[in-house]
């Protein structure tokens, strides 16, 4: 969805729109959609400057760090955006009116691309670590077993003997 701003009436528009998983294209390769998602702001052109604000609302998995296991987490984000055209920008005007806690973007003057807003804040959402529990275990680099569901010998320091006798019928060939 892209909202030109020459359609815009008294200045504003207001956006509402669900995405199919699958409508956004694809991802990074991290983070994939459970939901699809419920977006929905308010775009207004004030002089040179465009301010975007709304809501994105989804589930997203993603992979867990240290073992792989695939982690949703509920996506459920306010943003507020800034825009000014690039010789607007340049002017460096722009950068001093604006208000630190507002992020400002460069655009072309003309449209404001809503899908890409909402895939933005969506990663932007998703943690850049992420564990399926704070004391994951992870997987074993010797035997690639998953140690959250099951101990495997490597990991033993002190081998027990019955595990000794068992590595040594299967390593010693
Ligand atoms: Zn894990
Ligand atoms: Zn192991």
């Amino acid at each position: 969805m892209r909202i030109e701003l020459v359609n815009l009436e008294h200045g504003r528009a207001d956006f509402a729109h669900v995405y199919q998983p699958d409508e956004l294209g694809s991802f990074d390769d991290r983070v994939s959609l459970v939901e699809p998602v419920t977006a929905n702001g308010t775009v207004r052109l004030v002089g040179a400057e465009v301010f975007v604000n709304g809501h994105v609302k989804t589930r997203a998995a993603v992979e867990c760090d240290r073992c792989l296991t695939r982690v949703e987490l509920p996506v459920d984000a306010d943003f507020e955006l800034e825009y000014v055209t690039g010789p607007t920008y340049e002017s460096s005007e722009a950068a001093e009116l604006s208000d630190e806690e507002l992020s400002v973007s460069v655009f072309d003057g003309e449209a404001i691309d809503v899908d890409e807003i909402v895939k933005e804040q969506i990663l932007l959402a998703v943690p850049t670590r992420t564990l399926c529990r704070p004391d994951c275990k992870g997987i074993c680099p010797d035997c690639g077993i998953d140690k959250n569901t099951g101990d495997c010998a490597c990991e033993t320091k002190e081998v027990d003997p019955r595990w000794a006798a068992l590595r040594n019928l299967t390593s010693g060939k």
